[in-house]
């Protein structure tokens, strides 16, 4: 098994389609979004809706591989429901809850009905995913042009953006587009935040993640993101700082990887090897052999913990992994790049109803402070826990026996690490996580 790595989001995966029409000059907009990820689609369908004139720029043609574990929690099914994805039509898998497997024992957690949040997760490979996510911003009146690299952000003589350059087609045709503000969603490279100075904040470790397709007419329809707590390093005989997923695809296949923070925070793991320790352990029944692999195993880094602020400078927003919105808790990034999309998009529709000049760049402003406000204590905490008991000990430590008998104890630990809860609180558990929250006190934006 070799390991293929990809640090820039899409892989380069020749594109099926050809060019968006349109597009083959210099264009100008009211905003532009620089990649189409879940966080640059999701913003771009918000910004279109609220009636404004979108550039979407995407280096890469759809449909096109992204490296995920494809599995989506309530959170993210909400987003996706809020963008106008219908979640019912084929093509989406469902699952009911969480299977957690560590030391010969494991427990299925329903997702909680709570609130406003679905009572379901998802699956769905990327390869079709952000395809639709894609589709739906073009649909709401986004300008989407593929195969569009962005290579510089473009700024004024103050250092304020004005538009980014770019490269279009494999002819690398020059070009550059024009927007007082420009949206970040350029995944884990960063490229444009990097070249304005917001540098990633180098006191945080990033993770990486690892997956693979294999055929599995065993587990392809499992009601239940499967998780194994109790991984080994192989050369090292530590606990890998991190969990393995079976993630069901619905289609024949099942989604396999495992993720992990430095050892130590820093020594990197060698995650193929923690892959082949791990997978002769899975039951033979589930067909989960070489000869049933259906891609080679890829990998790419997980920019967790919001490890780059703030994410407002001079017209430009970060969003996403762009801004290193992983959940230091879980490794789920999907969610959290639409939720803080909607957030951005918002924040620019009510800064561009005012006039250019101080009062819209304080309303431009209220983005990081909003995003602190919804998820600075949890991802500060998050952090915290990442430091303290992840990086050293893994989850083996969390999935104590005793935490697994106890229906309360491991219910609260899935909410805590999918941040699914309801605000205000809907139960006893839900209680007790914002209380926790609240004792934490707030990071500076
Ligand atoms: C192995 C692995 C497993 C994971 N599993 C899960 C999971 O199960 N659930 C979950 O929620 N999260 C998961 N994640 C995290 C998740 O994949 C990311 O957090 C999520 O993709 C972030 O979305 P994004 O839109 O910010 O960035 P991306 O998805 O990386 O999108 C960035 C887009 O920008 C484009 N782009 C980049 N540079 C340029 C440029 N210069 N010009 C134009 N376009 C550009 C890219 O082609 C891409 O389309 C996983 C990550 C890994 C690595």
């Amino acid at each position: 098994m070799t390991t293929e790595h990809d640090d820039a989001g899409g892989d380069g995966t020749p594109a099926t389609r050809s060019p968006e029409p349109g597009g083959g000059e210099d264009e100008e907009a009211q905003v532009i979004v620089v990649g189409a990820g879940p966080a640059g689609s999701a913003a771009a369908v918000h910004l279109a809706r609220a009636g404004l004139d979108v550039l979407l720029l995407e280096k890469s043609g759809f449909p096109r591989e992204k490296v995920c574990g494809d599995g989506l929690t309530p959170r993210a099914v909400h987003q996706l429901v809020r963008l106008g994805i219908d979640v019912n039509a084929p093509g989406w898998m469902r699952n009911k809850g969480m299977r957690w497997v560590c030391e010969g024992n494991q427990v299925e957690l329903d997702w909680p009905r709570l609130g406003s949040l679905p009572d379901f997760g998802l699956t769905r490979s990327r390869h079709d995913f952000d395809d639709l996510l894609a589709a739906q911003a073009r649909a709401a009146g986004a300008r989407l042009r593929t195969h569009v690299k962005v290579t510089a952000p473009l700024t004024d003589r103050s250092g304020r953006i004005t538009g980014v350059a770019a490269t279009r087609g494999p002819e690398r045709q020059p070009v550059s587009y024009r927007a007082p503000l420009v949206v970040a969603a350029d995944g884990a490279s960063a490229r444009i935040a990097v070249a304005l100075g917001l540098a990633r904040d180098a006191g945080r470790p990033v993770a990486a993640a690892a997956r693979r397709y294999y055929r599995s007419e065993a587990r392809t329809h499992d009601p239940y993101l499967e998780l194994w707590a109790d991984l080994r390093c192989p050369h090292t005989g530590l606990d890998l700082p991190g969990y393995g997923w079976v993630f069901p695809l619905g289609d024949g296949r099942v989604n396999i990887g495992l993720g992990a923070l430095p050892q130590r925070r820093s020594r990197p793991v060698d995650l193929r090897a923690a892959m082949e320790h791990w997978l002769p352990r899975l039951p033979t029944g589930w067909g989960v052999r070489e000869e049933s692999a259906q891609s080679p195993l890829r990998s790419a880094p997980l920019p967790m913990g919001m490890n780059r602020r703030p994410q407002y400078r001079r017209g430009l927003l970060l969003v996403g992994d762009s801004a290193g919105m992983v959940s230091p808790w879980s490794g789920e990034g999907i969610g959290q790049a639409m939720e803080a999309a909607e957030v951005a998009a918002e924040t620019i529709a009510l800064a561009l109803a005012r006039p250019a000049g101080p009062r819209r760049e304080h309303a431009l402003q209220q983005y990081p402070a909003e995003i602190h406000r919804r998820w600075g204590r949890y991802y500060r905490l998050g952090n915290l826990a990442s430091d303290l008991v992840f990086s050293r000990y893994g989850f083996r430590s969390l999935l104590h026996p005793r935490v697994m008998a106890s229906p309360v104890l491991v219910r609260t630990l899935a909410r805590l690490l999918t941040d699914v809860s309801a605000e205000p609180g809907r139960d006893t558990i839900d209680s007790v996580l914002h209380t926790l929250l609240r004792l934490v006190p707030t990071p500076r934006p």
